[in-house]
């Protein structure tokens, strides 16, 4: 989970990375009492997931509150590469004598921990890394023996911070490795980091993505959660535990187990391509203890997204047998009524097809067709949903 920058600085300042105070705003009346309330010289910036927000004039200086509430007023509701910017950190400004580059990230290529740091701060660090990679220095982190301040040393020398900022630095690297791993981040960014003109070094900007498979260590975590930004369809399917992914396409795809769910979407691609080019509308895993209520709630995401105009049913009986598995979809149905207005094909295979085959037979619901193999029912399917789109 990617965090807001005012998220990252809250969870850098509880590790003890130097960050100057700021509130977050969602209108002009609160940008212009934060900015009263911090006194003085205040930034307003833009609070969305992408980066480049100041050269997109997303970031902006105001001297009072009055310039405070007009800069807010610019900035919230801006467009930054697609995402619409809904609050803002009003923080005090800084006096910026120096900019450097700072990340601790997993490096997965190489299977370790990376500390990355640059004189060339402030800047889009990609063009650094291109056009000057040797300004860009990459230590890697060995994680059972972290970053003390010798090791935090060893990387702002590395990377040619000015001697008189070394111990400023390293004590910031220190704390942004403790933030690092006691959130349990794959990534910290910081962006610039700075010299200010007291020669104290602050995290300007913070960006910071949260390990979700770790999320059960933090349950204080899922309050940093975007809920507003989510797809409704996808929050739809995690209030009921369902494993989905929305894609663009129009035919829904259900199935049991991942490795299957996958090669489901490639078969359903690529019938598309013979029935005008229609494509799986999503990814959904409704796992091995397939039941009828699951069975429900998964068909009832799909039938209730806009763009689904067919769906495919590819189930393989396992622990879950067919029969169990054609009892769900027609209970599903059932459950569903009039909701469940688009042709379903259902292929079984595995542990007692037979039996499944014969309760959908038995139950000669009009919407749903059969299918006999993966190939075959991603055909009917995608030919199903070209026909109705
Ligand atoms: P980004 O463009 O999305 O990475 O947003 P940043 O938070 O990095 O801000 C962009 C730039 O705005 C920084 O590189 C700084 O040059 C400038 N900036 C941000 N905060 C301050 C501040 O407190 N004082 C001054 N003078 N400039 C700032
Ligand atoms: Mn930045």
């Amino acid at each position: 989970m990617d965090l807001f920058e005012y998220q990252a600085k809250d969870l850098f300042a509880a590790h003890g990375v130097p960050v100057l105070p700021g509130r977050v705003a969602s209108s002009v009346v609160e940008a212009e009492a934060a900015a009263a309330e911090l006194g003085g010289t205040v930034v307003v910036k833009a609070q969305v997931k992408t980066g480049g927000r100041g050269k997109a004039g997303g970031v902006k200086l105001a001297a009072t509150p009055a310039e405070a509430a007009e800069k807010a007023g610019a900035i919230l509701g801006m467009d930054i590469k697609g995402h619409a910017v809904a609050r803002v950190l009003v923080t005090a400004a800084s006096e910026i004598v120096e900019e450097y580059y700072f990340s601790f990230l997993l490096d997965r290529t190489s299977r370790t921990f990376l500390a990355m740091a640059s004189v060339e701060g402030g800047v889009d660090i990609e063009e650094v890394a291109a056009s000057k990679p040797e300004a860009l220095a990459k230590v890697p982190v060995d994680p059972l023996e972290g970053v003390d301040a010798a090791k935090a040393r060893e990387i702002v020398v590395a990377a040619g911070f000015p001697a008189e900022v070394t111990d400023a630095a390293a004590a910031a690297v220190v704390a942004l490795w403790d933030a690092f791993v006691g959130e349990d981040a794959t990534l910290v960014e910081v962006n610039p980091l700075v010299r200010d003109g007291a020669g104290a070094v602050i995290a300007l900007d913070g960006k910071m993505t949260l390990d979700s498979n770790a999320a059960f260590r933090h349950p204080e975590h899922a309050e940093l959660a975007d809920t507003g930004a989510a797809d409704p369809l996808e929050a739809k399917a995690r209030a009921r535990d369902l494993n989905y992914v929305k894609l663009d396409g129009q035919v829904g795809v259900i199935g049991n187990g991942a490795g299957l769910v996958m090669s489901t979407l490639d078969v359903v691609a690529y019938a598309g391509e013979r029935h005008g080019g229609v494509t799986p509308a999503n990814f959904l895993d409704i796992g091995g203890g397939a039941n009828a209520q699951v069975m429900a709630d998964g068909l009832d995401v799909i039938l209730g997204d806009p763009d689904v105009v067919a769906v495919f049913v590819n189930v393989f009986g396992g622990i879950t047998a067919c029969d169990q598995v054609a009892t769900g979809i027609v209970q599903a149905l059932e459950l569903l009524g009039d909701a469940a207005g688009k042709p379903l094909v259902v292929r079984l295979d595995g542990n007692n097809v037979a039996e499944g085959r014969a309760i959908l037979a038995a139950a000669a619901h009009p919407l749903v067709t059969m299918a006999d193999t993966m190939d075959g029912g991603a055909d009917t399917a995608a030919r199903l949903a070209a026909k109705g789109a």
